[in-house]
């Protein structure tokens, strides 16, 4: 783990952060870095978001109630320091047409890969609960099979529901696709299980759990 130094760290929904540094290191997107404040506080990791080419690393995270790490990162300020890993994991996107799914701050690695350039066969669901959550939309938008599901109120240019009720309501799914799902353990087994009951093989579906 080596130090660096913060550029930015705001609040870019309620409770949703992102954290910037300048990159000094290269990565393949779909990766993540461990971080922590200092030795005290055991590292956890965040995937990064920016694209492979930006000058910043940037991270996203949400404040867990009563976590440890994210609430301590919360205070940190332009300037202060941050202890960061190499990066590591092998969530990576393949050629060819894919399906991103996502639920909140586990859009990050889907708009890394987007930054980087895949925008081609590309369908991007990304599950919230309210409409503010949607970061990144207006960037995203660019992506022609771009879906956010808004699980709360009823919103101009989102589907009103979670990404399984989303799924449940496609007429097909194209079984030769890649599946990368990204986020909470419910919401990976729930769109796995669906998934595989819509003949999609077991080997087309990649999944990053944040734990
Ligand atoms: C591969 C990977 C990538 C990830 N990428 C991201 C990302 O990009 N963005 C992101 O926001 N997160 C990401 N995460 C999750 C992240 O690593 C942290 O787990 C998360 O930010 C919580 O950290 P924390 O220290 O604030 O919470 P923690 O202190 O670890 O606590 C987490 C939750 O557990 C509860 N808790 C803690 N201790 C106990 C206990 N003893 N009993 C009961 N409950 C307890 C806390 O109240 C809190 O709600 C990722 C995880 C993985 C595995």
């Amino acid at each position: 783990m080596k130090n660096v130094v913060i550029n930015k760290n705001s609040e870019i929904a309620p409770g949703i952060y992102s954290i910037s540094f300048k990159r000094d290191f290269d990565f393949i997107p779909g990766q993540v870095v461990k971080i922590t404040t200092d030795d005290s506080v055991a590292p956890r990791m965040y995937s990064i978001a920016s694209g492979a080419a930006d000058p910043d690393i940037q991270l996203i995270y949400d404040i867990k109630p009563e976590g440890q790490l994210t609430n301590l990162l919360k205070s940190l300020r332009a300037g202060d320091k941050l202890l960061v890993s190499a990066p590591i994991g092998n969530f990576i996107c393949k050629e060819g047409k894919a399906w991103w799914i996502a639920t909140g701050t586990g859009i990050a690695p889907f708009y890394s890969m987007f930054r980087s350039g895949r925008k081609k066969d590309i369908t991007l669901l990304h599950g919230i609960r309210k409409p503010e959550n949607a970061f990144f939309r207006d960037e995203l938008n660019a992506l022609d099979g771009y879906y956010p599901c808004c699980s709360g109120k009823q919103t101009d240019g989102m589907f009103k529901g979670r990404v399984t009720d989303f799924l449940m309501h496609c007429e097909t799914i194209p079984t030769d696709a890649s599946f990368y799902l990204c986020g909470s353990a419910e919401m990976v087994v729930d769109v796995r299980d669906l998934l595989i009951e819509r003949k999609v093989p077991f080997g087309n579906i990649y999944s990053e759990i944040y734990f």
